[in-house]
């Protein structure tokens, strides 16, 4: 099995490296750096411009995720570019515009690509598209849904009706999944154009299980198909339970297996509350990796130390981590 670590990356060399060889030291041949987009410009932007080569020197893949991309990917949404073009922002039913970007919005792809490039010329060797439109998921992504006019268009070329009259009709939901399904096609397809051996790695929210998972793991250009069964955990707060995270990391493994991809199956070590590190972070983990999966990556570095979501005790989750990862890199 592989293992695999998400590194928010630091900016200064010689912290960088320290922080490649303590990844490797503890059994990862894998690490995904997460950039938010601003950090690929100017500013503190040494971090994108040597993190993929100082990881790379150390014996690692290093992957690259731009993280919440366009205030819409997963993770810290700080986007430059929502700033930039608001020509992608969503539009409400009512007219009102937010600051996430439209996945069927024509420039949302190509900025897209274009970061995409700019990860390949840095060194990366394939580029992540984390949980795009969590369109399935919590209310509040509910009351962000877009009727842009790209939108609207979209809705009458493949339903023939009307978009903002057919809120409650079956076609919206599908609709939505359907056009989340159409991007990371054809984002997976861009990518894998810039250069053959550059990889297109996916996971997808538990809750767009249903509508998503078959067609997205299907994918031509797709590589690595993977999701985040922590969302299930009781912590979280969705009710779920372990039993349901360790279900779904087992149908993410049979989906990729049998459309030949790779899989990854994510460990949140982050905002662990006091106390229960051993149960979620080591036994969790080792439910997640008895299904199969080809990899298994944590979600973050030192348990999300200096973040916002910095577990109770990093320390007590990091230790966690290490002594799973040290019992699964000999499998
Ligand atoms: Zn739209």
């Amino acid at each position: 099995m592989k293992l695999g670590m998400s590194y928010v990356s630091e900016h200064i060399p010689e912290h960088i490296h320290e922080d490649m060889k303590a990844i490797v030291d503890m059994g990862c041949t894998q690490v995904l750096a997460a950039f938010t987009d601003p950090s690929l410009y100017g500013g503190i932007n040494g971090a994108f411009r040597r993190a993929g080569e100082i990881g790379r020197r150390n014996g690692l893949t290093v992957y690259a995720q731009i993280w919440g991309y366009a205030n819409t990917f997963g993770g810290g949404k700080v986007s430059k570019f929502m700033l930039e073009d608001t020509s992608v922002w969503r539009v409400r039913a009512d007219g009102s515009r937010i600051a996430r970007g439209c996945l069927n919005n024509p420039g949302f792809m190509e900025y897209f690509e274009k970061l995409a490039r700019k990860c390949f010329e840095r060194g990366y060797q394939g580029i992540y598209i984390d949980g795009p439109g969590r369109m399935h998921d919590d209310k509040r992504q509910g009351r962000e849904r877009c009727f842009c006019q790209y939108c609207q268009d979209k809705f009458r070329r493949q339903y023939g009706g009307d978009l903002l009259a057919s809120q409650s009709a079956p076609e919206f939901e599908e609709f939505a999944a359907r056009g989340l399904v159409e991007f990371v096609a054809e984002a997976c397809s861009r990518a894998s154009k810039i250069a053959p051996n550059f990889r297109t790695i996916c996971c997808m929210w538990p809750k767009s299980k249903q509508a998503c998972w078959e067609p997205v793991s299907a994918i031509r250009d797709l590589d690595v198909f993977g999701t985040y069964p922590y969302w299930h955990l009781p912590y979280v707060g969705y009710g779920g339970s372990l039993e349901a995270a360790a279900a779904d990391a087992t149908l993410t493994q049979q989906l990729a297996a049998k459309h030949g991809k790779e899989s990854w199956i994510w460990l949140g070590a982050y905002e662990i509350p006091k106390g229960r590190e051993k149960e979620i972070v080591y036994e969790g983990g080792k439910a997640l990796a008895a299904s199969g999966c080809n990899a298994i990556y944590t979600w973050t570095y030192r348990s999300g130390l200096g973040l916002d979501e910095e577990s109770d005790d990093h320390e007590a989750s990091w230790t966690q981590v290490k002594r799973l990862y040290r019992e699964l890199a000999s499998t």
